[in-house]
């Protein structure tokens, strides 16, 4: 262990935000923050809309609204930061409803943007672009643009925005209250019934005996199917006011937002697709390898997350943790390593079991000051190591932006898990050749690592092919409970094939799944398949390439913000998103995990 003792300390050192909370600094640096909204807010108004004689004026409000959202950024980081290691503490939710007010005073003056950058003719805006003090954030000007087309007339869309209130984010509030109400009678070994909160249902399906895990799922979609009216008519009434609004926008389909929001178009999404259903088999032959281990030939739909059922072994040490990452790291990719002592030293990791700790893992950062900060909970498990990876993965991809402008440092979601799979890959490669960590433990985090890969290829593909044959449906009007049921069995039985049992599908997922009623956004489903092939042909690149690929897979990263991804990718790597074939590479790479998967199983007893 390189990092000496600075390793074994296991609470963040926050004082690179603020000395401390609410001191003087932080008072000032809010009354600076909310003045120079103010002035920025007042000369946007009064600003005419964007042409040759008031280009120097919305110049200086551009750069005056991004320098205030690097701002409210850093106060919203270091609130988080507060927020999760100190659940039990009153003051911070307060703060949080200020940071929320003050991102509300930003998007007042982002509407303005939108009013001006609409009525500019297309080639004077591409001049004002190119102005040296913008060309470094152009492309986020052009998205902002882009999104002004996109808009009816601005009456029109404060009337949509108020009716949202009473409309689609109503029916969101009333899924979130009843499906947070729901409970669900699990019938014990014993013969007594136990009611249980749904928030349960996961784990108990995960149950190890299977058989327990099976009425748990049976009981939790009695009490779906006794909301199942409810849920139909909510997802029939979200979709409906977004077809309604698309089409007052001038969106011709429903995916064109989705796309727009993941920073990807139509082709790279049908090419993504296309590769991913000819090569279902892999994950599907995943599935059966470990129905196999358990004696059966498939699987039911509620187990497709369950654990192989490994011994946990003794927990780690902290120390040991660090020391496992870091030379994983250093061996692979030094420049990594280095990056990830010099948060061990600076105290920019949070891993301590302590009370009132909200549960989950994130990374956050300033674009102030270039820190960033991990926070987590280490229990002492294998995968909790690979949490600890994951999240300096995407701590070394904040790292590597840094240095830009603070607008050409935001990548859309397609983009945001490239920097952290790849982390966890170089530790999971350093770990399964590591003679003093056993078969079994391997055997757990490759079990894991699989299970992820199924869930991205197979559960998240059943949920995009449900949700575009529901909108394709909608759109002639309102659905069934019996026909959603239909569709959603339906994508399960195309997607799952025979790995999934006959009568082994769950026609409730449309129902229990929350991804589906998230009123802000649809389709919260292929940015994440995206995410992860991307990175895994990232991987695969580095397997064959080695070292010589890092400075390729760095510019990638430092260029995330700056440009589609298509583009980006074609600068970076030379390759084209839109192929199939790029695709079906990163798939094909998966074949060597599940070789080492299945070479491992026989050793069990
Ligand atoms: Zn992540």
């Amino acid at each position: 262990m390189t990092a000496g003792t600075a390793g074994n300390q296991r609470l963040w050192r926050l004082e690179g935000y603020f000395p401390d909370f609410d001191g003087p600094q932080m008072t000032a640096f809010k009354a600076e923050l909310k003045d120079a909204i103010r002035q920025t807010a007042a000369a946007a108004r009064k600003t005419p809309d964007l042409e040759p004689s008031s280009a120097a004026a919305w110049e200086k409000i551009v750069l005056a609204l991004e320098d205030a959202q690097m701002h409210l950024e850093h106060w919203s980081s270091y609130v988080s930061c507060l927020e999760a290691a100190h659940a039990d503490e009153e003051a911070y939710p307060r703060e949080r409803a200020a940071i929320n007010r003050t991102r509300a005073a930003l998007a007042r003056i982002e509407i303005e943007l939108f009013r001006a950058f609409s009525a500019a003719d297309d080639g004077f805006f591409d001049r004002f672009v190119r102005r040296p003090a913008l060309e470094p954030i152009a492309y986020a000007l052009e998205r902002i643009r882009t999104r002004s087309r996109f808009r009816m007339a601005p009456e029109m869309e404060r009337l949509a925005t108020d009716l949202n209130l009473d409309g689609i984010q109503a029916w969101g509030r009333l899924y979130d209250r009843l499906s947070g109400k729901l409970q669900f009678s699990l019938r014990l070994a014993d013969g007594r019934t136990e009611v249980k909160p749904i928030s349960e249902w996961r784990s108990q399906m995960a149950h190890p005996d299977r058989e327990v895990g099976r009425a748990a799922f049976e009981a939790g979609n009695r009490a779906w199917q006794g909301i199942e009216d409810v849920c139909a008519a909510a997802l029939n009434a979200m979709a409906g006011v977004r077809l309604t609004l698309y089409r007052h926008r001038g969106r011709n389909h429903f995916l064109d937002e989705p796309l727009f929001a993941a920073g990807i178009g139509r082709p790279t999404l049908d090419a993504m697709y296309a590769a991913v259903r000819e090569s279902l088999d892999l994950p599907r032959a995943f599935l059966k390898t470990k129905a196999a281990a358990m004696g059966r030939r498939d699987i039911a739909f509620f187990e497709r997350e369950a654990p192989l059922p490994v011994a946990a072994g003794k927990p780690l040490r902290w120390s040991r943790a660090v020391g496992l990452v870091d030379r994983a790291f250093t061996d692979v990719y030094p420049a990594l390593g280095d990056h990830f002592r010099r948060m061990l030293k600076n105290g920019w990791i949070e891993s301590e079991a302590r009370p009132h700790k909200r549960p989950g893992a994130f990374c956050t950062r300033s674009k102030l000051t270039g820190e960033q900060r991990v926070y987590m909970t280490f229990n002492g498990t294998l995968g909790d190591v690979s949490t600890l990876a994951h999240e300096t993965g995407h701590a070394w991809h904040g790292h590597l932006l840094s240095g830009s402008r603070p607008w050409s440092q935001n990548y859309p979601m397609t983009l945001a898990e490239t920097a952290s799979i790849f982390a966890e890959h170089v530790l999971a490669e350093g770990l399964y050749t590591r003679p003093d960590v056993d078969d079994e433990r391997k055997l757990a985090m490759l079990d894991e690592d699989l299970s992820g890969m199924a869930v991205l290829l197979l559960d998240i593909t059943t949920r995009f092919d449900f949700e575009s044959a529901f909108y394709a449906e909608r759109a002639q009007g309102e659905l069934a409970v019996s026909r959603f049921k239909e569709l959603m069995v339906a994508s399960q039985r195309r997607v799952y094939g025979d790995c999934l049992a006959v009568g082994g599908e769950d026609p409730y997922f449309w129902a229990s799944k929350l991804h589906f009623y998230i009123s802000g956004l649809s389709f919260y489903n292929f940015p994440y398949t995206f995410g992860y092939l991307l990175a895994r042909t990232l991987v695969a690149r580095f397997r064959r390439e080695g070292q010589a690929f890092l400075p390729r897979y760095e510019s990638l990263l430092a260029a995330s913000g700056n440009a589609a991804v298509e583009v980006v990718v074609a600068r970076t790597l030379g390759e084209d998103i839109t192929r199939p074939a790029f695709w079906r590479d990163a798939i094909q790479g998966l074949a060597v995990d599940l070789e080492r998967y299945q070479g491992l199983l026989p050793a069990r007893t």
